[in-house]
């Protein structure tokens, strides 16, 4: 199987602040595999440094101790090829582009859709948030009206950013008393920041709270006291976290699960421990916006699914969304394999 590796970079419309910073510029790697027999699938690996801590660079480089495993496959199945990679080099964020790309080739060959290849039942259409980028009450609120006028029944905001109160209840004001409102932290709280903040934000009646604190001890402080669910997405990487009780939902990404396979296997976890998931993209491109797409509408289909953090490529500039998401929904892709082309 022949291994071909490329950069790729696109620019945000504007940059999205988090409490770790702002991200302008994202620098994807596409990959793609094929086979003797001529089809080619392909992949994606979107690590998000100041957010994961993994350089493009260090992807690259396990993208290349991956390439003898990759090009000695012959015989070995999807999940063979994916574990030998991971011997060699245990980087989900760059096995999730070698996991893509198989799954990718399997669908083009079979001429069907991977989510159909995973569950006789996937869903037609995910349910996404979408995210509010401005950092001032106004732009928010505005953001936040015209989200609602588009449909979306989720809407989130990044907090630990500022004056989040205020923004919280501005985008509360525009986008009327139904949407429900999710707010993430990405960790930037003590546990005692958090349990007041939440409190102070509470009255603009929030879904959920991602990432209050860093760490499964103090995330289940958090939870303990206070009454609105809460929910992991960065200590989701923490050994042991899948299982452990501490929040009411998961926030799950191909990238850091090693890709759809390892997404699946994270989601059978959590599910099985009482908690809820959801599937979000780390600002990936489309084909690993898309490999979330398949991963979460296999997903509707076995439990509930919350608002999903795909509806990003949006945010790209002079990108043309194969997934714009229409009423709140991204429909899944109706071509074989992950249904999107290769940028
Ligand atoms: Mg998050």
């Amino acid at each position: 199987m022949k291994l071909v590796v490329r950069r790729h970079a696109l620019r945000l419309r504007q940059p999205l602040q988090s409490s770790y910073g702002a991200v302008a510029e994202r620098e994807l790697l596409v990959v793609s595999l094929t086979d003797e027999d001529g089809v080619t699938g392909y992949g994606e690996a979107a690590p998000l440094e100041p957010y994961d801590g993994v350089s493009i660079a260090r992807v690259e480089a396990a993208l290349e101790r991956y390439r003898p495993v990759v090009e000695g496959a012959a015989g070995m199945n999807g999940a063979e090829i994916v574990d030998a990679c991971r011997r060699v080099d245990d980087l989900p964020e760059a096995f999730a582009a070698i996991d893509l790309a198989l799954w990718d080739r399997t669908g083009r060959r079979m001429g069907r859709s991977v989510a159909s290849l995973v569950t006789d039942t996937p869903a037609d259409r995910v349910p996404v948030n979408a995210t509010l980028s401005a950092l001032d009450r106004t732009g928010a609120a505005e953001q936040a009206a015209r989200a609602v006028e588009l449909g979306f029944d989720c809407l989130k905001v990044k907090v630990g950013v500022g004056d989040d109160a205020g923004r919280v209840a501005a985008v509360r004001a525009a986008a009327g008393p139904h949407a429900e409102l999710r707010v993430d932290a990405n960790g930037a709280w003590s546990v005692e920041q958090a349990v007041r903040s939440i409190e102070a934000l509470s009255p603009a009646g929030l879904e959920l709270v991602e990432e209050p604190v860093h760490g499964l001890t103090a995330v289940r402080e958090v939870r303990e006291r206070v009454a609105v669910r809460v929910a992991i997405d960065e200590t989701a990487a923490e050994h042991g976290a899948l299982t452990a009780g501490v929040a009411d939902a998961v926030c799950l990404k191909i990238s850091r699960c090693g890709g759809i396979s390892g997404l699946l296997a994270a989601a059978a976890l959590v599910r099985a421990s009482g908690a809820e998931v959801y599937v979000a993209s780390t600002l990936d491109g489309p084909l690993g916006v898309a490999a979330g797409v398949h991963a979460a509408a296999a997903l509707a289909s076995r439990g509930p699914l919350p608002a999903c953090g795909l509806a990003t490529l949006g945010m790209f500039d002079g990108l043309i969304d194969p997934l714009a998401p229409v009423e709140g929904k991204i429909a899944l892709p109706d071509g074989p394999g992950l249904g999107v082309e290769p940028l």
